[in-house]
């Protein structure tokens, strides 16, 4: 049997020196739906830690608090539950809401947290396109205090991201959506419920009248990592809110992916599903912009 070391700080002062203290053989655990199954598997990245650092005492990593100045704070540690029924993220974050919503079952939702979903780095991670959507940004807390990072910039490739081995992430920022905002997202799985996208997609379209003011399409699992489909939101830019706009956008996002052949689906049907369900969202998006307007 493996053993390891159970460390469980109050602060993330004190989990940022635990971590420090370790040297790189120490690894954050959050909610553990990744990390546990991970470490059972042996499948884990990083070698088996020498040390856990149980985040779960650290009060500050908790809370979702909306401000119309600040925009919207979610704490790294708050669950999966507490973003998929905050009010403020329902009415003004619908697309995160809509992605936190799927993880796994209402059990997996209690313990797993947008942290974690964030950290560990998988590409189909479903919270991670809404959050490019929205612009999020992450806190990230080490030894040498504080620094922020626009999310699109944290993943480096499958489970690996910007975070050095003695930082956590603290929290994620998003900016209030202007007037005229909607988003959604929608995955792609053969079950409804406790299975891993074979593609998400999150839309967020701000409307001037019909015309598209600002616009973001962000893909999950058809790429290394989550991206933003830059090509699709300039085919958006400024262009009539109409069918054939979101055909071409949904035509280019569709280009802007790069999926592998899986068990899960082969790399050309992930590139359908991203045409047709980019399609469907902008279509949608639009729908939920004229209604906030
Ligand atoms: C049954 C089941 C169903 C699932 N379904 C889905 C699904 O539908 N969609 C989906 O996206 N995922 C799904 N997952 C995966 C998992 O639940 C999520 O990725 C979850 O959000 C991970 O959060 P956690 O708090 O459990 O993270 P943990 O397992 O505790 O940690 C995950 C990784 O992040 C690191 N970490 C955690 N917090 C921090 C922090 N604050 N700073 C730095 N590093 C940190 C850990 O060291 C670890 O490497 C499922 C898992 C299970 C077991």
């Amino acid at each position: 049997m493996r053993t390891f070391e159970y460390k469980a700080p109050e602060t993330i002062d004190e989990a940022v020196s635990l971590l420090k203290e370790a040297g790189g053989s120490a690894r954050p655990l959050a909610g553990g739906t990744d990390l546990v199954v991970q470490m059972k598997e042996r499948a884990t990245r990083f070698p088996y830690p020498a040390t856990i650092v149980s985040l779960d005492r650290v009060s500050e990593l908790r809370g979702v608090d909306f401000s119309e100045t600040d925009g919207l704070r979610i704490g790294a540690g708050a669950t999966m539950t507490d973003v998929a029924t905050h009010p403020a993220v329902r009415e003004r974050y619908a697309a995160l809401a809509e992605g936190a919503g799927v993880v796994g079952s209402l059990q997996t939702m209690n313990m797993a947290t947008i942290g974690g979903n964030v950290c560990n780095a998988a590409p189909s991670a479903d919270t991670v396109p809404p959050l490019l959507v929205y612009d999020a940004k992450a806190v990230i807390v080490g030894p040498n205090g504080r620094r922020t990072l626009p999310i699109a910039e944290f993943f480096r490739g499958p489970g690996e991201t910007a975070l050095e081995s003695d930082e956590l992430l603290a929290e994620l920022r998003l900016p209030v959506p202007a007037t005229g905002t909607g988003a959604a997202y929608q995955r792609n799985t053969p079950r409804k419920q406790m299975d891993i996208a074979v593609v998400g997609v999150a839309v967020a379209l701000t409307l001037s009248g019909d015309a598209i003011e600002h616009a973001r399409v962000a893909l999950g699992a058809v790429a290394p990592t989550p991206l933003r489909a830059m090509s699709a939101e300039a085919a958006l830019q400024g262009q009539p809110a109409s069918e054939e706009t979101f055909a071409k956008a949904a035509e280019a996002a569709a280009q802007d992916s790069t999926p592998i052949t899986d068990i899960r689906a082969s790399a050309d049907y992930r590139r359908h599903l991203v045409k047709v369900m980019t399609a469907r969202l902008l279509a949608e998006a639009a729908n939920r912009a004229k209604g906030t307007a």
